[in-house]
């Protein structure tokens, strides 16, 4: 590439000493510049801002699947279990194509791409009310879901016990991910804590679960573009963020987009799902 381009502008060169009429020297670069984009289409396509591979799939953010306490600060985090219950039925009823985010990942990284009315649910933090209230839920519409587990708040009020945390993991339904061990800001970290915060939880992941874990989440959504290094290096496939879209591609596996569902009931959230399929927006 670097001696293609080194050759055109020697050529470039010569064409100016040549010829001092410079309507003539414009129409020779415009030719050159015409003939390295046909003859190089390959190279000429790296000046795309987007590829053709991306794909829009919908990655959902929940939290709580429960009624919020009054004295919550933090009722956007919780979602009514009647509401959250609408929404599984939609997405049964509907046809939605279920995914984990590993299959995201997996079909960006080989250009497969998924069923075009693919969607993927995921839940942050690991609290007590997956295993109460959503769990029974996908079994019974089964749908997947994609679990972020913060390790060290496993068996402590609130939060998944590591004996839940087995059973859901060993379910057709359910995949883990990790959420760091400590639910730290990643960005105020030094080196050496970020890097045992995303590259060590995996594996300390993988030692309860016994199987491998394929994705991370950051944590309040907040990552440096170091994180995102550590999270490919440590071998997850995808990460995932809290900055909101839909379209993803494989240059972004460690940032990926999501979006809240809200508390849309019903047809209004279906109708919502369908309506992000046909968006051209990459972020939003
Ligand atoms: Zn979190």
């Amino acid at each position: 590439m670097i001696a293609i381009l080194l050759k055109f502008v020697k050529v470039s060169n010569l064409a100016k000493k040549m010829k001092k009429n410079s309507y003539f020297s414009a129409v020779f670069t415009i030719f050159l510049l015409f003939s390295f984009f046909i003859v190089n289409p390959v190279k000429a396509s790296v000046l795309n801002l987007k590829s053709s591979s991306s794909q829009n799939i919908p990655i959902l953010m929940y939290h709580y699947i429960e009624l919020a306490p009054a004295s919550s600060t933090l009722k956007g985090l919780y979602l009514d279990p009647s509401i959250f219950k609408s929404q599984l039925n939609e997405i049964k009823n509907e046809n939605f194509n279920d995914v984990f985010v590993s299959e995201v990942a997996n079909s960006l990284i080989s250009k497969k791409s998924l069923a075009n009315n693919s969607i993927a649910l995921t839940f942050d933090d690991g609290y007590e009310d997956f295993y109460t209230n959503v769990f029974p839920l996908l079994k019974k519409c089964k749908i997947k879901a994609t679990l972020y587990v913060i390790i060290n708040a496993l068996d402590t009020p609130g939060y998944l016990t590591r004996e839940q945390l087995k059973e859901l993991s060993n379910s057709e339904y359910v995949e883990i991910g990790s959420h760091t061990f400590n639910h730290p800001d990643l960005t105020t970290l030094n080196q050496f804590k970020s890097e045992y915060e995303i590259i060590k939880s995996k594996k300390a992941l993988e030692d309860i679960i016994n199987k491998p874990v394929l994705s991370f989440c950051y944590p309040f959504g907040h990552y440096s573009e170091y994180d995102a290094k550590l999270a490919a290096q440590a071998g997850y496939l995808a990460s995932v963020t809290t900055a909101n879209g839909v379209s993803h591609d494989k240059s972004e596996l460690m940032t990926l987009t999501r979006l809240r569902p809200g508390a849309r009931n019903g047809s209004e959230f279906s109708t919502w799902l369908k309506s992000l399929f046909k968006t051209k927006n990459h972020l939003f």
